[in-house]
């Protein structure tokens, strides 16, 4: 899709806005040590300043490591900032409408509702293979918004990168590829390809192996165009001073061994609960989770909480009867859950 394409999915309300221009936006060069423009308390506490609404520092430092321009990130308060600027951006309300697959991450569906925008959501396959032609026969000329998770929440599995890329080539609308999980696939993900596609937007996150769920960073990559669109609707400070500076420092931190033992852990918890007469079925992942069958979800659930341990019970999920996610914790963690469900009933 070429850009003029993109920019005609675009409101024409966002398209006309005249973003609101901070105090930090109006002066250009020199060597400024008085800062009198913003009516910040002079005071020196490490939070008296308004932080840099273009998280430029940060932004350089993610080109680096993720290997695109600093000029295709945006930075949210969590994914589900992004995710809300893009139904924001591109979807108009009470018109439009949203393709994404069933079961997947349920932000897209509760963000899509408080934007009025109807969601088409289409199951996935055996196996939860990824229905790629039913989901563009789903489309029609209001449909903007395509979400496909990969490596799916709560599935676990990834999806073949030829069939993610027949939607983004062939789906009139922008294409969204969450890959909040990518660290712990095999593969780079779709950020090599983004240079490729206009209409393609990759979402991130530092909240699961970076370990920053408590800070809330999301990450959308994306052409200049879509970024530079989410940079004008964003609010303008939407990221602390505090958590600027906690994650500058956190991004020097190797998390290489993190991730790795928590792969391993996931090889582990998944050989054992295959030996186990409780579970019926351990769906492959390749994220920090797993999800398994069993034959009353809620029942082991609850015996789980009993027992001081607690799962996502995703029964009531369209595809998951009677399915448990388990997220991967430490060694320790991982063994008490699991002698629990070994002993379920017993
Ligand atoms: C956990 C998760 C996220 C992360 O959301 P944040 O708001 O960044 O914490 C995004 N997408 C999916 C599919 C997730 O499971």
């Amino acid at each position: 899709m070429k850009r003029e394409d993109v920019l005609r999915l675009v409101r024409p309300n966002i398209l006309a806005l005249e973003p609101y221009s901070t105090a930090r936006d109006e002066y250009e060069g020199g060597e400024i040590d008085v800062w009198l423009d913003a009516n910040e308390n002079p005071f020196d506490n490490g939070v008296n300043r308004y932080p840099d609404p273009h998280q430029v520092a940060l932004k350089g430092q993610l080109a680096e490591i993720k290997g695109v321009d600093a000029g295709s990130i945006f930075i949210g308060n969590g994914s589900d900032e992004a995710i809300d600027l893009v139904f924001r951006i591109f979807a108009r309300p009470g018109v439009d409408n949203a393709i994404s697959i069933a079961p997947t991450y349920g932000m897209y569906k509760v963000s899509a509702a408080t934007n009025d925008v109807s969601m088409r959501e289409v199951e996935l396959g055996t196996d939860f293979s990824l229905p790629v032609d039913a989901l563009l026969a789903a489309a029609d000329e209001n449909s903007k918004i395509m979400w496909i998770c990969s490596p799916n929440n709560p599935t676990g599995n990834s999806f073949p990168m030829e069939e993610i890329t027949r939607l983004i080539e062939e789906f009139r609308g922008v294409v969204i590829v969450d890959e909040a999980y990518i660290d712990f696939a095999a593969g780079e993900g779709f950020l090599p390809e983004l240079a490729k596609y206009e209409n393609l937007i990759v979402l991130q996150t530092l909240s699961k192996a970076w370990g920053m769920a408590g800070l809330r960073f999301g990450l959308a990559f994306a052409s200049e165009a879509i970024i530079s669109l989410m940079n004008r609707v964003k609010y303008p400070y939407n990221i602390n001073v505090l958590t600027q500076a906690h994650v500058a420092r956190a991004l020097e931190v190797d998390i290489t061994e993190q991730v790795e033992t928590i792969i391993a852990q996931r090889r582990f918890v998944i050989e054992q609960l295959e030996g186990y007469a409780t579970v019926e079925r351990v769906y492959p992942t390749d994220a920090n989770f797993v999800l398994v069958k069993v034959a009353d979800a809620d029942k082991m659930y609850n015996e789980l909480v009993e027992a001081g341990v607690i799962v996502r019970n995703r029964t009531k999920i369209v595809g998951c009867k009677n399915t448990l996610r388990l997220t991967i914790g430490t060694e320790v963690e991982n063994e008490r859950m699991l002698r629990i469900i070994k002993n379920f009933g017993a």
